[in-house]
């Protein structure tokens, strides 16, 4: 028996009244489950199962590396998220991040964290005229999930050859900033100096502060860096991201 809590980060409907659903642990990582019977009419858990729901919940091991769930309590219902597009987009790039980028099957304790964390910001954040895939907590939680997942960018001196700022490019490959003369045919692309800055003080700061880390003109670039990284070393494209 499992006994754990989750969010919700995905549900799909699977046969007749199932759903599979796919739920963030703190002790299991990402992690599969189906919910029998949860879509009939008369479910009791079903309207719960919704993804940025935080869960209770009980399951068994069923086969593969499904989970079959038992029982389910709303811990919180993320009520905020529903109620506004724009946190609903932002909650959606934060959940398509956690889908993709947290493994399955580990220990995500730091990254539940963030995650529950990150979803009630959102939950009470006021919209902004920024596209929601920009909005600086969806930013915070990519930037901090870099950091948990040892893919830190260095920005403090040049990632190929140590040589001090100012530093000109940015090449995932190195993993970092690059200066004037690493950048010379590397291929790697131009650094903006302000989304160097705001991605330093996003992994600095907590992430209830990250509106004061990234300004608008900054967010394109911090999204960018990331979306590098993600690319580059764990294979992963967010679609809520730059296209690359
Ligand atoms: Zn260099």
């Amino acid at each position: 028996m499992v006994e754990t809590e989750a969010v919700v980060l995905r549900t799909l409907k699977y046969g007749e009244s199932d759903a599979i659903l796919t739920l963030l642990t703190p002790g299991m990582g990402r992690v599969s489950a189906i919910a029998k019977g949860a879509r009939k009419p008369t479910s009791k858990q079903g309207g719960r199962l919704q993804p940025g729901v935080r869960l209770q919940l009980s399951a068994v091991e069923g086969r593969g590396d499904l989970l079959t769930l038992r029982s389910t309590q709303v811990v919180d219902a993320g009520s905020g998220l529903w109620m506004e597009g724009y946190r609903l987009r932002a909650a959606g790039s934060i959940l398509e991040a956690a889908m993709r980028v947290i493994p399955e099957r580990e220990d995500a304790e730091a990254a539940y964290n963030l995650i529950t964390r990150a979803l009630a910001l959102i939950a009470r954040t006021a919209p902004r005229d920024t596209p929601p895939r920009l909005d600086p907590y969806v930013l915070g939680t990519q930037v901090k999930l870099l950091a948990i997942s040892g893919l830190v960018p260095q920005l403090g001196s040049c990632a190929a050859c140590g040589g001090p700022p100012p530093l000109a490019g940015f090449s995932a490959i190195a993993g970092g900033g690059v200066c004037p003369s690493c950048l010379v045919g590397s291929g790697a692309e131009r650094l903006d100096p302000a989304a160097a800055d705001a991605l330093v003080a996003l992994l600095a700061r907590p992430l209830a502060e990250a509106p004061d880390a990234v300004t608008a003109g900054s967010a394109d670039g911090v999204e960018r860096i990331a979306a590098l990284m993600f690319r580059e070393h764990l294979g992963v494209t967010l679609k809520s991201g730059t296209p690359l």
